[in-house]
């Protein structure tokens, strides 16, 4: 049964948001039901939150409305359930799949031009991919999987293009070692077990242990700790869910760090339902491998400079050359 998410309270009080008299209390705070409606739907909604019209209508628009929601406290957590939202990463995962196995780009395109639309095609069956595709398809469906999460959706279009800028290729990288592990392999691979750095790379130029640690470190936490698809996901959704990114506005840093706090303690609800005694141990294992990530993050850093330092005639694809 879903909790109840409206109580009344025995006296009239002033709405935390608007001011006006209430007797309700909704997500944590004495709110009319005008307010309580409009966090709700904005929450809930499936397309982005509108740009604010504020300066053409006396009104007060919807994203005005739902940061002063937020700002007075209203709990995002209050209206997430939990096998709810398992559900719908699983789903979108299963959609980023099938983006990666079966499109191709049209064009060489950079992270704001991704984001304001989609470039790809149905994949022709006798292209065939180098390590470069393969990487630009990887985060091509990356970026597809995070626009699916609700709190792409609360953001104003420049936080969200802090926030992608910031998240996109770690997350990439991440899900390429997730779908690598899930086929059973102890390395980063792309499809046909072709190798993650591309083909043309003079790999005698670079300090073998480097390439293999960004290949293979990753993956062997997973192993070690025999994660779990649902672990995944929810990791991912705390990475991304990062609310660093130093431009950010408080309104989205607010927003997004709600966020994090649902996926971190929808893990720890799946780590204690698994491991009863033993579940906060692993909670912790678990989002230790977050450290992991970064540290092939700065791995990589390091081949891609090399990379340009050693070829500088040889392009990289402008969706990874733009993360580093
Ligand atoms: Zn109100
Ligand atoms: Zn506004």
């Amino acid at each position: 049964m879903a909790p109840r998410r409206t109580r009344k309270q025995l006296t009239m009080e002033k709405c935390v948001v608007c001011s006006n008299m209430t007797s309700e209390f909704n997500y944590k705070v004495t709110s009319c039901n005008t307010c309580k409606m409009v966090f709700r739907r904005a929450i809930r909604s499936k397309n982005p939150i509108a740009p604010c019209t504020c300066s053409t209508s006396k009104k007060g628009c919807r994203i005005c409305k739902f940061y002063a929601c937020v700002r007075a406290g209203m709990d995002i957590k209050s209206l997430i359930i939990l096998p709810k939202l398992l559900e719908q990463l699983s789903s979108l995962n299963e959609n980023r799949l099938q983006i990666f196995f079966n499109f191709q780009m049209t064009q060489d395109l950079g992270i704001e031009e991704i984001m304001n639309r989609g470039f790809v095609k149905k994949r022709e069956n006798n292209v065939v991919f180098t390590a470069h595709d393969w990487v630009s398809m990887e985060v091509y469906s990356t970026i597809q999987f995070m626009k699916g999460l609700n709190v792409v959706n609360l953001l104003t279009t420049q936080d969200l293009m802090y926030f992608t800028k910031n998240a996109y290729f770690k997350s990439a990288l991440f899900f390429i070692s997730v779908r690598s592990y899930t086929e059973k392999w102890e390395c980063m691979t792309f499809p046909g077990h072709l190798d993650v750095f591309p083909e043309e790379m003079s790999k005698s130029a670079y300090n073998p242990v480097l390439l293999n640690r960004i290949r293979c470190l990753l993956i062997s936490k997973f192993i070690e700790f025999n994660v779990t698809q649902d672990e995944l996901l929810l990791l991912i959704a705390i990475i991304f869910c990062d609310p660093c990114p130093e431009d950010l506005s408080s309104d989205a840093v607010n927003v997004i760090s709600q966020f994090r706090s649902i996926y971190t303690s929808a893990l720890f609800n799946v780590c204690c339902q698994k491991g009863n005694k033993t579940g906060a141990i692993r909670y912790m294992n678990l989002i230790c491998i977050s450290n992991i990530l970064t540290k092939t993050m700065v791995d990589l850093n390091q081949a891609v400079e090399l990379f340009r330092y050693w070829q500088p005639d040889l392009p990289l694809r402008k969706l990874v050359s733009d993360s580093f």
